[in-house]
């Protein structure tokens, strides 16, 4: 199985090498060159299996010859050990036909462990065999950075630099990143916006000398190996609910459209979604192109559920990628017309982005009211970002689809927004209780290329 660049100018790599460098050298983003397609007796065959047994089966496919079966699934078992909860992602029914999957019961609590522990899994089993070392960077609205920490603290083979926007994650977001202690994890705080933290990584890829200098490897959400990780629960609570024999439909928080993006690839491999719910927060570019067909970032506006706090959009240049029909020049055009301010999708564009994904907003007053009333209802205290995606889903049921909406979070990982919104105040799991005593250890730095460069070189452990 090759891998190709979005934007159609860079090398095609195997599955290893694309999970090894993150973004391409053409500034495009890895896709497979043909997604597999699982039959509905294989489909209907994960029923009853545990979350690593159906985890090996979706993605054995994509992985060629990177791990034998045997390593693999030694990967997939030691990334999803760390889990709360034997079910890994577990899911739980709000109202007739309305689910939730949680899926914030990884060690940092949000989505984002499902696919950084295995990451960081399979980054320690590749280099372990080649002998290389890398440096993982990493931009960060709080839940990558925190995830990326958890999976890499204390690897040999790897040093981990998280940029994160000063004042802007919650506290709980900061000390994960900031209060672990190994010497090989570096927490820095830039003065700036998470798109900042996200471009200054993108500066840094596309510095060659110095990403081959510091054997720079990415880990952010456009790191194909972590879509392939979140395709796995669309799989799993579909087929609880009794898909491929029933169809069904989900509801996705969305900032980078990661997560989104990795239902979009689940319909292409069989699994039948009927809707793909974008739900965005008040920054609701997603929402805008997909109702205008416009892309054009206006700056963030900081919202009670910050890790969707976003404008530039990351993986939906994935998306774009099928809806100009595999066409990496259109793509590599757009993306050009976006550093000049924003571009608009072309009418075959739009109308296959439109077949694929319908979107929904909800503003900050609708996601306090969707905590208080979910917790009212049915006794499930959701995060802001869940909640976005819970009042976004209502509007978009269909009879006799049950539909799913993403849970992303843990509430006690945004404890006073939660408690805004309902008067509780949630509490830390018991495994991760003293994280308020915990000493901290962060740099913080300015928005600007060379310094964050010249820091790098500096504390490599290598
Ligand atoms: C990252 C994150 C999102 C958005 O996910 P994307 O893959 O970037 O769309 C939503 N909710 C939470 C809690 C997150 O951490």
């Amino acid at each position: 199985m090759n891998y190709i660049s979005t934007r159609g100018r860079a090398p095609s790599l195997s599955f290893e090498e694309a999970m090894l460098t993150g973004l391409a050298r053409d500034g495009g983003l890895y896709l497979p060159e043909s997604i597999p397609v699982m039959e509905a007796d294989d489909i209907r065959a994960l029923e009853g299996v545990s979350y690593e047994e159906a985890a090996f089966r979706v993605m054995r496919p994509f992985i060629g010859d990177a791990f034998t079966d045997e390593e693999f699934r030694g990967i997939i078992a030691r990334a999803y050990e760390g889990f709360g909860h034997a079910a890994r992602a577990p899911l739980k029914q709000l109202d007739s036909g309305h689910f939730l999957l949680e899926l914030f019961h990884g060690p940092t609590l949000a989505f984002k462990d499902f696919a950084m522990q295995l990451i960081g899994q399979m980054f320690e089993f590749s280099l372990k065999r080649s002998g290389d070392r890398v440096s993982i960077v990493g931009a960060t609205s709080g839940d990558t950075g925190s995830a990326a920490i958890e999976a890499f603290r204390g690897l040999d083979a790897v040093d981990v630099f998280i940029l994160y926007p000063h004042g802007r994650v919650s506290e709980v977001q900061r000390r994960q990143m900031t209060t672990p202690t190994e010497s090989n994890v570096h927490a820095l705080a830039i003065d700036g916006h998470f798109d900042d933290a996200q471009a200054r990584v993108k500066d840094m890829f596309n510095h060659f000398e110095f990403r081959d200098g510091v054997r720079l490897a990415g880990v952010n959400s456009i790191n194909w190996a972590r879509v392939l990780a979140q395709v796995v629960y669309y799989f799993t609570s579909a087929v609880s609910l009794g898909a491929p024999d029933r169809k069904v439909s989900f509801t996705v928080p969305t900032g980078n459209f990661g997560d989104i993006f990795a239902g979009y690839i689940a319909r292409r491999m069989g699994l039948p979604i009927v809707r793909l719910v974008v739900a965005t927060n008040q920054n609701d570019i997603l929402h805008r192109c997909l109702s205008t067909g416009e892309y054009r970032p206006d700056g963030v506006v900081p919202s009670i559920s910050p890790s969707m706090d976003i404008q530039v959009s990351s993986n939906f240049e994935r998306a774009l990628y099928y809806a100009y029909g595999q066409d990496g020049g259109a793509v590599a055009q757009v993306m050009d017309e976006l550093k000049a301010g924003g571009f608009a999708v072309s009418q075959g564009a739009l109308q296959a982005l439109r077949e694929a994904f319908e979107s929904g907003r909800c503003d900050e007053d609708a996601t306090r009211a969707t905590i208080r009333d979910t917790w009212e209802r049915s006794g499930e205290l959701l995060c802001p970002h869940s909640a976005v995606g819970v009042h976004v889903a209502e509007a978009h049921r269909s009879p006799g689809v049950p539909m799913i909406t993403l849970a992303t979070a843990h509430p006690a990982k945004f404890p006073a927004a939660v408690e805004e919104a309902s008067g509780l105040h949630p509490p830390l799991p018991e495994r991760m209780a003293d994280l308020y005593e915990r000493e901290e250890r962060v740099t913080r730095i300015a928005n600007d290329l060379g310094s964050i460069e010249t820091l790098i070189k500096e504390r490599i452990t290598h």
